[in-house]
């Protein structure tokens, strides 16, 4: 019937939590359209990555296809995406699966023209049935759920949004079922020699204080998240939110509002048209709770809610609401955070 594909995205030699959702939903697709007519194979793509492919190899795909080269050191979209269409066509896949990343947002849509499929984007759940993928989505600005199924073609594209599927986990090794899977070393060297665009360079968002310098977790990858809306005012008044998540160890991230105001970069921005979240602590300050603010913040562990209404939607979903000023609450959060980190 077909094979289900997963690109696995790394950085600097570090495979990206979403990957192993991806992976996880891929298994799980995999096993619906069952492994002797098909069957889950993972792609990693870059540099010196192949202990990656050792460790992926035992997240239940049949087999890793590793494209390991200088030239692909850093991520470059025609080459990647000349490598997936390449791997995808010969293996006779029925669908590629890409995390919803900035990555796989810019590959997704190239790879699904490319190869002539349907592209469904920002899934929240995923299904197949006769070969077709059937997937969930958030529409009308997170208001409702729409389930899409594309028939017009057998290979199909998906993106899926990090922080909803749950993620693969590494396989038992005596389970026959999912033997470590064989990494496929492959062939480079027709890779198209000019990449029409290169990336120069990367720059990180980096800590403040003890962390100055340090680059940041992804917002979507982090522990603590320390976000901003509408009420902080001003790009110079979210320092006292960098403290904060400094002193937690988090990131400091933003409603759209405070993005729109040009306050903090959209790659920072919680919610519907911005990032899902999963942080074990999400604290929001002047943030008044919007449906589209809350689809991304759904999958966290624990709200706290800091805002001087307190008829905010934000404290219909926090485990704790502090009702004031957040420019009187913060510095005195900061104040019994550096006091109790001075006692230890
Ligand atoms: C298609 C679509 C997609 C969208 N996607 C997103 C998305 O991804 N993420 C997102 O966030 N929004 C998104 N929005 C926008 C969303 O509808 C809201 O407009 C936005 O979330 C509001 O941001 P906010 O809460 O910061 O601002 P506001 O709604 O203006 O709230 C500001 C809050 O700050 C409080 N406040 C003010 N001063 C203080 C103070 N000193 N101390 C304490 N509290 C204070 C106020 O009481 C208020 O509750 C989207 C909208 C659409 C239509």
């Amino acid at each position: 019937m077909g094979e289900i594909l997963v690109f696995l995205e790394q950085r600097e030699g570090q495979l990206k939590q979403s990957s192993f959702e991806a992976m996880g939903a891929g298994r799980r697709l995999a096993e619906k359209v069952g492994s002797t007519s098909g069957g889950l194979n993972a792609i990693l793509i870059g540099n010196n990555i192949k202990n990656l492919a050792e460790t992926v190899s035992r997240y239940g795909a049949q087999k890793v296809l590793l494209a390991d080269h200088p030239s692909l050191q850093k991520y470059n979209n025609r080459l990647y995406t000349h490598i997936l269409a390449r791997e995808a066509q010969k293996r006779e896949t029925i669908a590629v699966l890409f995390s919803a990343t900035a990555m796989g947002r810019d590959m997704a849509p190239r790879l699904a023209a490319r190869l002539g499929g349907p592209l469904l984007t920002e899934c929240i759940s995923l299904n197949i049935a006769d070969g077709f993928l059937e997937a969930t989505r958030l529409v009308y600005a997170g208001r409702l759920v729409a389930t899409v199924k594309s028939t017009v073609s057998k290979f199909q594209v998906a993106t899926l949004r990090p922080n909803i599927f749950t993620p693969a986990q590494p396989v038992s090794r005596g389970v026959l079922q999912y033997a470590p899977a064989e990494v496929e070393i492959l062939d480079v060297s027709t890779v198209p020699t000019e990449p029409f665009t290169v990336l120069k360079d990367i720059i990180y968002t980096t800590g403040v204080g003890a962390r100055c310098n340090v680059p940041l977790p992804d917002i979507a990858e982090a522990r603590v998240v320390v976000a901003g809306g509408r009420g902080m005012g001003g790009a110079e008044y979210f320092k006292i939110l960098e403290e904060l998540a400094d002193l937690l160890g988090g990131v400091v991230g933003a409603s759209r509002a405070a993005v729109d105001a040009g306050w903090k970069p959209q790659d920072l921005q919680v919610g519907l048209t911005g990032k899902t979240i999963a942080p074990e602590l999400y604290i929001a300050c002047g943030i008044s709770g919007s449906a589209q603010h809350l689809a991304g913040i759904i999958t966290a562990r624990h709200i706290v809610a800091i805002n001087k209404d307190p008829e905010a939607p934000i404290f219909s979903v926090a485990d704790l609401g502090l009702v004031g000023d957040l420019f009187e609450i913060v510095p005195e959060l900061i104040k019994r955070l550096r006091t109790a980190g001075n006692r230890k």
